[in-house]
């Protein structure tokens, strides 16, 4: 199912995700990453030099893009494969679904692709008559749901083993009705009985990157599962998909960057499989696909080249600012509309949608800097967020009220005598209203706080009385 951008609906989507008792059950399970990324950090003294690391191998490779393209580019026809540039969504569907069709494919395996979910790619498969089979058991389960991830790195992270035990049971024709499906261990067992015929049937296998190696050629995929490989190596063909920035220059740097993914994204020291991937099988190979092509992506990416968003294009999909959100840990994945949930997906999808669209996404923070604290690869995402909400106030995107109070808030701000006079007004005024309880169950302009929860009444001197007070200044 490609997945509907309902981003411009961000609020309705997270009223109905806060009061969905069961969708809150199952996100809490995601705030076990963040003790286990911690745990990870610490356990490498140089983890902090890493990320330093980390940033300027992205840093270098963006600021010499079109050269590192190029060199990847020749490496993989030297292998025997082929590279095939994408402008955009359409132009990416569509050279794989006629390379599928080359091929004679029937059906396809994928593997561990946020670009496929990006430029819709199930559905373009479908239309042609070839059968998509996810391959990572939380695609594979929310497939069948015809749902979209809401999660970069745990897609089916919204769901209990019950939702899954009845996706299956739904799906998977001739499943015994008293067969025990309510341990993890069974659930896996039946998706890989599944699965295992699906791989060995599949005519092509189309997998995302992690990073592309300029150096040598080849792919890079992590994943806990191994269906990476079973993907690439079994059927005929194995297509890559990936945008541009996936590019790193050496083997070296992939090392690099590795090593601060895993213990980012799930607290691991590694992921449980690296596979390198380079070009088609040769003649001293046990197996491997006879065709090799790579499709790299654009779609709008090189317009953040040089702009104040491109800091976004270092990231390398952890998803650890996600997992360290409090708006994504309260409303989960599908309430941001679009592929890419969280901080990240806040910053990158006005970037690739519009700010029209995606508009209402960079307002989803409290600005509290966590995922900025955790990215492996130090990207500025409250300062991308803060970018975005003035690009939304100066195109008149963002609701009126917020838009005048804005102007009225600047108005004082500018006038630094009045505003400590209004903020004390201010202060006094919302204490007496306070009195007796030290709390507000009501306050001007509040509503979107009191009609949930209490103000904390403001008590004694405002922040600026006591920092002159504290540092004698007179003014
Ligand atoms: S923005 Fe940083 S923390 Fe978030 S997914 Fe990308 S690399 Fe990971």
């Amino acid at each position: 199912m490609s997945v509907i951008a309902t981003t411009p609906k961000f609020k309705e989507n997270a009223h109905a995700a806060l009061t969905d008792a069961r969708l809150q059950g199952a996100l809490s399970f995601s705030r076990n990453f963040t003790d286990r990324r911690a745990a990870a950090a610490d356990r490498l003294p140089e983890f902090e030099a890493l990320r330093d690391s980390a940033r300027a191998i992205k840093d270098h490779t963006l600021a010499h893009l079109d050269l590192y393209l190029a060199a990847h580019e020749e490496k993989v026809k030297e292998s025997g494969g082929f590279v095939h540039y994408a402008q955009d969504a359409d132009e990416a569907r569509r050279i794989i679904v006629n390379l599928c069709k080359s091929f004679g494919a029937k059906s396809a395996t994928k593997a561990k692709s946020m670009i496929a979910e990006e430029i819709g790619l199930n559905d373009a498969l479908e239309a042609a008559g070839i059968e998509p089979v996810e391959t990572d058991l939380g695609e594979y389960i929310i497939q069948l749901r015809h749902e979209a991830p809401s999660h970069i790195i745990a897609p089916a992270i919204h769901l209990t083993k019950k939702d899954v035990e009845e996706a299956f049971r739904k799906a998977h024709r001739g499943l015994p009705a008293n067969r025990d499906l309510s341990e993890p261990e069974a659930l896996l067992a039946e998706a890989r009985a599944i699965l295992r015929a699906k791989f060995l049937a599949a005519d092509v296998g189309i997998t995302g990157a992690n990073f592309l190696i300029a150096e040598t050629g080849a792919s890079v995929i992590v994943t806990n599962e191994g269906n990476g490989d079973l993907t690439q190596i079994l059927p005929k063909a194995h297509i890559v998909i990936a945008s541009i920035e996936k590019i790193v220059p050496t083997l070296e740097d992939a090392a690099q960057l590795l090593r601060v993914l895993a213990r980012s994204a799930t607290g691991q020291d590694a992921s449980v499989y690296t596979t390198f991937s380079t070009g088609p099988r040769r003649p001293e190979d046990p197996d491997g696909p006879s065709a090799y092509h790579v499709v790299i992506l654009d779609n709008g990416r090189s317009s953040m080249l040089g702009g104040e968003f491109e800091d976004m294009l270092r990231c390398i999909r952890c998803g650890a600012c996600m997992n360290h959100c409090p708006i994504y840990q309260a409303v989960g994945g599908h309430a941001y509309g679009w592929v890419y949930p969280g901080p990240m997906g806040a910053v990158l999808t006005p970037s690739l949608i519009g700010v029209a669209e995606g508009g209402q996404l960079p307002n989803a923070s409290t600005l509290c800097g966590r995922c900025e604290e955790v990215c492996p690869v130090r990207i500025p995402l409250p300062k991308m967020m803060r970018h975005w909400r003035e690009r939304e106030f100066e195109r008149r995107l963002s609701p009126a009220p917020l838009r005048y109070g804005l102007r009225f808030w600047a108005f004082f701000a500018r006038r630094p005598a009045l505003y400590r006079l209004a903020t004390n007004i201010a202060a006094r005024a919302l204490n007496l209203l306070g009195r007796g309880k030290g709390r507000l169950s009501w306050a001007p302009l509040a509503g979107g706080w009191t009609d949930y929860r209490d103000l904390a009444a403001p008590q004694g001197a405002t922040f600026q009385s006591q920092w002159r007070a504290k540092s004698g200044a007179t003014k």
